[in-house]
């Protein structure tokens, strides 16, 4: 039997008390390790972590807390050969995709500790300025933001096993708020290897930092009114954390990542062989491919002018056709595998049903697997479907294959093409692809309100802007509608999901004793 990794807890390692699931190499169908948390006592370490964690961790300013962000970049950046390894083994990604989640876990982590030495030696933060609250102006109302005192839980997806620990638990740990982890079964032991490496530097304090990999049973029945809980995953398992006592009757403060039908749009001056044209046709294969598409912020749908649908079909699919696909430990694989075998049959299925309503413009079933076992291997090739009439697709829309997977649609004029990304009813990112400043200026502002980022693709910065997809720690993270209505990250707008707003209502001599 494989080893059972443990869980960190109340400042223990602890072993589950049944047999385990066991972690499954995607690509070789070989059993990697077991977990399980069976029997842990959720209600005390909870406390511990509430209690322990939460006042070492505000009793240190945020310049200390930044220090010990910094510390465990170091720990993690000397251990990165150890986390390729299990991303290899466990997610089944090429080097390149490993890269995304634990490159963009270390860089994430790196740029909270910058942002957290420059907020200096304070313990808590002011809002705003210092307001009269009548004739006489002695007596103010200056809003303070000081540490929630409860505990962050995070329950995240299996696609991101590295960064999504990291870009919620360095906001959280610069606010002085305790972290306890529960990855996604699926790809566990990446968080933990990491958890437990940072755990064993000895650089937080004790229960300031818990993981918990194995099943969710009870983590949302331990939370109280000052925790707050952060989910990332499907729209599915959102409802149900919407829905527990925990948030709807003892408020706990919720922040949700779901699932998301993000768009690239092609802007109706970019015709076939301008720069933007074929800046569009670069980004959508890299975005349907990196990960293989497992990304909730992959290009699902292709917006480009009716005139330049042809050319755009034949163009992106050239490009993914040279992708090669199968066994990440071959140099010459670009795309590796999906998680496990139910997400293989749900990518199955889901292209089935968008079928229903599209065409096959690029068939992913035509790439040969390298070095992988089709019986086996979790590995499919890229597809990329087509919808002549744009509107009357609407499973397109409202259907988010989570695989390398999107759809091209034509559109009319830009009335149309906004009107149709916003049957996607609130996404992650949409991408903007031209080269009249002005035009994408204004396309922006139109796709504000329903993306929580607008990614703007202008041949001045064809080779230097940072991915459709790639999520940076400076910006927004989250979307409205059924994005989930989250705001992750944003630089320093993230601390305030872990801080509590609170006017101080005071005579100006007592006020200023604050500044
Ligand atoms: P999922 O099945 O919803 O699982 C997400 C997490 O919830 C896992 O840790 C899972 O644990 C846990 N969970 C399941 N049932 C639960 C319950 N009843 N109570 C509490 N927790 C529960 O999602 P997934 O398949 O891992 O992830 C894929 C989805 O995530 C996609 O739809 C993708 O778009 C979305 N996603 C969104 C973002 C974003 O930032 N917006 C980022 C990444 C992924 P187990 O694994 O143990 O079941």
């Amino acid at each position: 039997m494989t080893e059972l990794i443990s869980n960190f807890l109340a400042g223990q390692w602890q072993h589950g008390s049944g047999a385990g699931t066991a972690l499954i190499d995607p690509v070789l169908g070989t059993e990697l390790v077991r977990i399980d948390a069976t029997g842990l006592d959720l209600a005390a370490g909870f406390a511990f972590a509430r209690n322990q964690g939460g006042a070492a961790l505000r009793a240190l300013s945020y310049r200390e807390r930044a220090a010990m962000l910094g510390a465990a970049v170091k720990v993690l950046q000397a251990n990165r050969d150890a986390y390729y390894e299990i991303a290899t083994t466990n997610s089944g990604t090429v080097k390149n995709d490993s890269a995304v989640d634990i490159d963009g876990a270390i860089f994430t982590l790196g740029t909270y500790a910058k942002l957290g030495d420059a907020l200096g030696d304070r313990h808590f933060m002011l809002d705003g300025e210092a307001a009269r609250l009548g004739k006489d102006p002695l007596f103010q109302s200056q809003h303070v933001l000081v540490p929630t005192r409860g505990v962050a839980l995070f329950i995240n997806a299996f696609n991101f096993p590295a960064w999504g620990l990291w870009e919620k638990a360095a906001p959280a740990l610069l606010s002085g708020v305790p972290v306890i982890v529960k990855p996604a079964t699926t790809t566990a032991w990446l968080t933990q290897r990491m958890v437990k490496d940072v755990v064993d530097a000895g650089i937080f304090p004790p229960g300031a930092l818990s993981v918990i990999c194995g099943s969710s049973a009870g983590l949302m029945d331990a939370l109280q009114p000052f925790d707050v809980v952060s989910f990332t995953g499907s729209a599915e398992t959102a409802a149900v954390i919407r829905s527990h006592p925990a948030v709807a009757q003892r408020f706990v403060r919720v922040n949700i990542e779901a699932d998301s039908v993000n768009s690239a749009l092609l802007l109706p001056d970019a015709a076939p062989g301008s720069e933007a044209f074929d800046l569009l046709v670069k980004e959508v294969a890299r975005e349907m491919t990196v990960k293989s598409g497992q990304k909730c912020t992959a290009i699902r749908r292709i917006f480009v002018p009716e005139a330049s649908y042809d050319a755009a079909a034949q163009a992106i699919s050239a490009r993914l056709a040279k992708t090669t696909v199968g066994n990440p430990r071959n140099e010459s694989v670009r795309m590796g595998a999906l998680v496990n075998r139910a997400q293989l049959a749900s990518v199955r299925e889901g292209l089935d049903h968008l079928k229903q309503q599209a065409q096959t413009l690029h068939d992913g079933a035509t790439h040969t697997l390298v070095d992988a076992d089709p019986a086996v291997a979790c590995c499919v090739g890229p597809t990329l479907l087509g919808a002549r009439d744009a509107d009357a697709a609407d499973r397109v829309h409202d259907t988010e294959v989570f695989g390398p997977v999107a759809t091209l649609l034509p559109y009319r004029d830009t009335a149309h093409a906004l009107a149709l990304v916003r049957r996607g009813q609130g996404s992650l990112v949409a991408s903007l692809y031209g080269s009249d400043p002005a035009s994408l200026g204004a396309t922006a502002l139109e796709l504000a309100d329903s993306h929580g980022r607008v990614h703007v693709i202008s041949p001045d910065v064809g080779q230097l802007h940072t991915g459709h997809g790639n999520v940076m720690p400076q910006s927004l993270h989250g979307g409205p509608g059924r994005a989930g209505g989250g705001e992750e990250l944003g630089g320093l707008r993230a601390l305030g999901f872990y801080h509590r707003r609170s006017a101080v209502q005071a005579s100006t001599t007592v006020l200023s004793t604050l500044s």
